[in-house]
């Protein structure tokens, strides 16, 4: 089989064109600036290997070699879509080194010397492949399973393009003008390969991101910033699950703003949203890191800690005093802010149904009692199993084995 460079050269710059086109017109759609980084570089490396073919014949060598440059930076480009995707600042020293180092080689070395230029291009691109891959890869959030494609495509471009260097001895080119030399027919469809596998990683990468935001975006609660009803579920699923694991208790708490429909009639409903988001912000503030909270209705929240009900009295009281002492003024007037809590502690493997069901039933104790008070269940509520299991012993229907009584602490 015959492979004609030229043509190979043109169907790489036409499809790099088009990718190019792609991914500058979805960066614009979706409104994601590593995409105007990607869409550039492949424009740019598109341009570079057209001015090479078109101008290669007509200009002096040396303006030639040295227009090639402009292929450095859009492998340059590529590494910093990378870093951009991530969030991270564009590296400019890094984007022209490359560039820089070309046109000093292209310059300083004998004109004679066309292998060792292009052992030097092909470890500058090397170079650039190797750190994109190390972007992608130092991105830990992603699963490795799911990141391996990512890392892949450029660490494969690069080692093809580090070929040569290294089986120079053993494979020998044929000849060292451009045209013949077999190392450059390999390199001319690695590129058309490496153009659009890494166009397949990019809309990868782009989905992902997108699909976890639109994830996070419907597990939280906009106002707060904590999680929604459907985030606190879920994410306490996972918690309970693993504490479950280890054999170790949790214990959930449920907080109801006292009088809150008073605080929104007397000073209106933005003041009021301004209470729940200070509320909330005491509420994450008070506890670990590890604990989970969320806001699981309009002037209600929940968390679920990992540790026994003893310990979590503590950290309730915790919100309940930061909470009455937080001096609130609205135009210069003190507005009362207390809150009532339940709490209520189960064994390893409760569902979390129940222990809201129970810290709900703790939460009236504490509103009957008075509000602005921690009221926990002293009798710790049953997993379903265990209650249907007990209410099957004694022949009672399952619903009256949840809670059985309540026990007031706090002021
Ligand atoms: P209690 O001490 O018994 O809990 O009395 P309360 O007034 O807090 O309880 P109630 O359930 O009667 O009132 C809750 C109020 O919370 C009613 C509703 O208008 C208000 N509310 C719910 N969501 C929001 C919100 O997002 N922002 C504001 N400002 N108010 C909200
Ligand atoms: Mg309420
Ligand atoms: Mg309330």
């Amino acid at each position: 089989m015959s492979l004609d460079f030229s043509t190979l050269l043109l169907v790489a710059t036409l499809i790099c064109t088009l990718l190019g086109g792609m991914l500058l017109y979805f960066g614009t759609q979706e409104k994601i600036p590593a995409l105007y980084w990607w869409g550039a570089a492949y424009l740019i490396g598109a341009a570079t290997v057209a001015q090479w073919q078109l101008l290669g014949s007509v200009l002096p060598e040396l303006v030639v070699l040295s227009l090639a440059s402009a292929g450095f930076i859009a492998c340059g480009m590529m590494w910093n879509a990378a870093r951009v995707f991530h969030g991270r600042r564009p590296n400019w020293p890094g984007l022209v080194l490359g560039a820089i180092a070309w046109i000093a080689a292209v310059i300083l070395l004998p004109p004679d010397s066309s292998s060792l230029r292009m052992t030097l291009g092909a470890g500058i691109v090397a170079i650039y492949a190797a750190l994109t891959a190390n972007e992608l890869f130092s991105e830990r959030r992603k699963a490795v399973m799911r990141r391996w494609p990512a890392m892949l495509v450029p660490l494969l471009h690069g080692g093809v393009l580090m070929l040569p260097v290294v089986l120079a001895e053993l494979l020998p080119a044929r000849s060292n003008a451009y045209t013949s030399n077999i190392w450059v027919l390999i390199f001319a469809i690695e590129l058309v390969l490496y153009a659009i596998g890494t166009v397949f990683v990019v809309f990868m990468l782009v989905s992902e991101q997108t699909v976890s935001a639109h994830k996070t975006a419907a597990a939280l609660d906009p106002l707060t910033g904590l999680f929604n009803r459907r985030g606190f579920s879920e994410a306490t699923a996972r918690m309970i699950e693993r504490e479950a694991e280890a054999g170790r208790p949790v214990t959930v708490m449920i907080f109801d703003l006292d009088h809150f429909k008073s605080i929104n009639d007397r000073f209106g409903h933005p003041a009021g949203d301004e209470v729940i988001k200070l509320f909330a912000a005491i509420v994450s503030g008070s506890l670990r890191i590890s604990d989970l909270c969320g806001r699981i209705g309009g002037e209600e929240f929940a968390a679920l800690l990992p540790c026994s009900i003893d310990e979590a009295m503590t950290a309730a009281e915790r919100v309940r005093e930061a909470f009455e002492g937080c001096g609130l003024e609205v135009d210069g007037a003190p507005i009362a802010t207390t809150v009532s809590i339940g709490v209520a502690g189960g064994p390893a493997n409760i569902e979390l149904d129940v222990l809201l069901a129970a810290a709900d039933t703790a939460l009236y104790q504490a509103k009957r009692g008075g509000r602005n008070r921690v009221v926990a269940t002293v009798e710790q509520p049953l997993s379903l199993e265990q209650g249907r299991r007990r209410a099957a012993q004694r022949h009672e229907p399952v619903q009256q084995v949840i809670v059985r009584n309540a026990m007031r602490i706090g002021a």
